[in-house]
């Protein structure tokens, strides 16, 4: 199948308020140029450097969201054209953030992690400490980050029953801080489901889904 006939069938498949990321990660610039031409013009990827060398490549009226874990010390270098931070796990992430949107004279839209995973090795912040960050002096008084929503990625696991849980999780979590929205919140965002959980995730209540291997083959 080719990427625009792939990317036909996924956003036939898609309901009007769930927005679509292709994730291009690892793929070659002309993959994307395809999903481009097919009227694509929201990419996801989880490296930084690949991103920022892809922005460089492709026209400009694209929307770049990261999708992957960040380090602070690279936030500099996506912070002139980053549309969209999905993995903002921290205060600390999120001041840096705050801080190199300034020095470009724009404000940076985030999502905050949630770890909803049974797994080690996923990122993100449980309800407490996002509690404790969106109610904090500290959060408040950014005012070059905006935080759209959550991001979630659920267990790799071939049991559906878990992964609904997971994502109902997320879902929950987002309802229950609709109370604590301040000047620099929308709250409007939830970011989960993948190639193989997207619809579930949907089903879950899912505003955002992040595919790659669905619409670009595997890697
Ligand atoms: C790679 C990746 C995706 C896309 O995964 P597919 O299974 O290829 O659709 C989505 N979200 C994140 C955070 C990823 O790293």
């Amino acid at each position: 199948m080719s990427i625009q006939s792939n990317l036909s069938t996924i956003k036939a498949s898609l309901p009007e308020h769930v927005t679509l990321v292709a994730v291009s990660k690892t793929k070659p610039v002309s993959d994307l140029l395809q999903a481009y031409e097919a009227g694509q013009r929201i990419f996801g990827e989880n490296k930084i450097q690949e991103m920022t060398e892809k922005w460089e490549q492709m026209p400009k009226d694209i929307q770049w969201h990261m999708i992957g874990h960040v380090q602070s010390n690279k936030v500099k270098f996506m912070a002139p054209y980053v549309t969209l931070i999905h993995g903002v796990d921290s205060l600390k992430l999120l001041q840096e953030i705050n801080k190199q949107a300034l020095k470009n004279n724009r404000i940076i839209d985030c999502l905050l992690q949630i770890y909803i995973a049974e797994e080690e090795t996923k990122f993100g912040l449980d309800e407490k400490e996002l509690n404790e960050l969106l109610t904090s002096v500290e959060f408040k008084e950014l005012k070059n980050i905006r935080i759209l929503g959550l991001m979630g990625m659920a267990t790799f696991t071939e049991n559906q029953n878990q992964i609904k849980k997971e994502f109902t999780h997320l879902k929950s979590i987002f309802d229950s801080i609709q109370t604590l929205k301040t000047k620099n919140s929308e709250l409007n965002t939830i970011s989960m489901g993948m190639s193989g959980d997207y619809q579930l995730a949907i089903e879950c209540g899912s505003t955002m889904v992040r595919i790659g291997s669905s619409i670009f083959g595997g890697r």
